[in-house]
This record gives C-alpha cells, sequence and structure tokens, in this order.
C-alpha cells in the first residue's frame, strides 16, 4: 500500500517549499499538482485560446499530452515531448492557471494523473483540491494557510530576491483575486476537508512551518492521531 500526504492551501501559504522538504524527510516524491495546471496555462497562452472559451478548453485539453517525470528528485513537466518546467512560475502563468483550472476537463484530465502517480508512489502531494477531491483516503491532510498579508510579503520578497520590479498592493491585490476564484469556483473549489489539520503559518519560517506538518504527520503514524 502507498501512502499519501495532501497539503492543500491558498497561494504564497508556503506548501511547495514545506512539501518538498516534508518528501525529502520521508523519502516520498513530491507531487507538484500547480505545476500541471501551469502547463496547460502555457499550452493556452502559446496557442492564443481564450481561457473564458469553455469549449475551446475541452477541444484544446483533448490535444494535449502532459506527463510527469523525475530528475534529481526534481518535479519535471512534459507538455507534448517537450521539458516546459522552467516556463511554470511566473505570475503571468499562475493568473493563467487560475483562470483554466475553472473548466471541467482541465480538471478531469489532471486529477487523473494526479491519482496514477499517488497509485504507484508515496507522494506529498500539494494543491487546491487534493485532500478534497483528489485523495479523499490520504493518510494525513494539512490545511497550509497564512494571511493575506503574509503572503503578499513573502511573495515580494521573492521577487525583490529576484531583482524582479514589484509593487506590495499589486502582488496584494492578485493574490487576494486568486484567492476569491480558488475558492468560488464551481468545481473542487479551495477548502478545508473536514479532516485535514489547519497549520497557520503567518508567523512561521518555513523550517517551522515543516516541523509543525512532520509533528502531524509523526502523530499519525505513532496512532496518536
Ligand atoms: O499552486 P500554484 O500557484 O502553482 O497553482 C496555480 C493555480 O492552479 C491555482 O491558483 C489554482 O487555480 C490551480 N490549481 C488547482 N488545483 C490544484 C493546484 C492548482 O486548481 N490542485
Amino acid at each position: 500500500m502507498n501512502y499519501s500526504i495532501a497539503i492543500d492551501g491558498p497561494a504564497g501559504a508556503g506548501k511547495s517549499t514545506v512539501a518538498r522538504l516534508v518528501a525529502e524527510k520521508l523519502n516520498y516524491i513530491y507531487v507538484d499538482t500547480g505545476a500541471m495546471y501551469r502547463a496547460i496555462a502555457v499550452y493556452f497562452s502559446q496557442n492564443s485560446i481564450d481561457p473564458d472559451d469553455v469549449q475551446a478548453a475541452g477541444e484544446a485539453v483533448a490535444g494535449i499530452d502532459i506527463t510527469i517525470s523525475y530528475r534529481d528528485g526534481i518535479q519535471q513537466v512534459i507538455l507534448n515531448g517537450e521539458n516546459i518546467t522552467a516556463l511554470l512560475r511566473t505570475e503571468e502563468t499562475g493568473r493563467m492557471a487560475s483562470k483554466i483550472s475553472r473548466h471541467a476537463p482541465v480538471r478531469t484530465k489532471l486529477v487523473d494523473l494526479q491519482r496514477s502517480l499517488a497509485a504507484r508512489n508515496n507522494v506529498v502531494m500539494d494543491g487546491r483540491d487534493i485532500g478534497t477531491t483528489v485523495l479523499p483516503d490520504a493518510f494525513v491532510k494539512i490545511y497550509l494557510t497564512a494571511s493575506v498579508t503574509a503572503r503578499a510579503k513573502r511573495r515580494f520578497d521573492e521577487l525583490a530576491a529576484k531583482g524582479q520590479a514589484c509593487d506590495f498592493e499589486e502582488i496584494k491585490a492578485d493574490i487576494e483575486q486568486r484567492d476569491y476564484q480558488d475558492m468560488h469556483r464551481e468545481i473542487s473549489p479551495l477548502s478545508q476537508a473536514q479532516d485535514a489539520v489547519f497549520v497557520d503559518t503567518s508567523d512561521m519560517n518555513i523550517s517551522q512551518a515543516t516541523e509543525a506538518v512532520m509533528e502531524i504527520v509523526n502523530q499519525k503514524r505513532s496512532g496518536r492521531a
């Protein structure tokens, strides 16, 4: 039997870094599901497909082949034979991903891919709907969040460290809009699964957040929770 740990939460809560570190500690693979939605977003942008056009979204998804592989333990996303991992982490792609992730054909395709990875491996999987929809029987479920201000500050610091010009209020508004879209869409909106443990990382650094999650995992493993 394979074990899975589901980590859901809004943008900027620290999910991906925490999930990657927890996966390393447990020797599980880290599955970044946001990267899969971002890959489809790149396809939409490259092919000038309107993200609001439901029919076009269905047709586009039918022609997309997405596979996941690992290089030195790092997830790679292959879109129609091309490794597009390096293109995924821009703000623009994140915004586009949030728009196209509303569509049923997009979600169905990616949920199938995510479940097949979890069926074959021990995984730490992060996203928006992992505990509620993708892996409802996950061994541990975490809802990782932080205040909008804390999340905006992290994103601001990240972009500033890369030397990119950015405006704090713009970043904050962008995060609020993405939260709203992800929490109010019809299919699999972001929400805390009933059996997920709530972790607020507003006042934690990455190593504290990772320790908090490891503590929850260890409690569950020892039968204490
Ligand atoms: O986590 P990340 O910022 O990479 O996700 C990009 C977008 O992909 C999210 O804003 C969300 O709309 C979508 N997403 C999703 N379900 C997931 C993971 C991501 O809808 N499991």
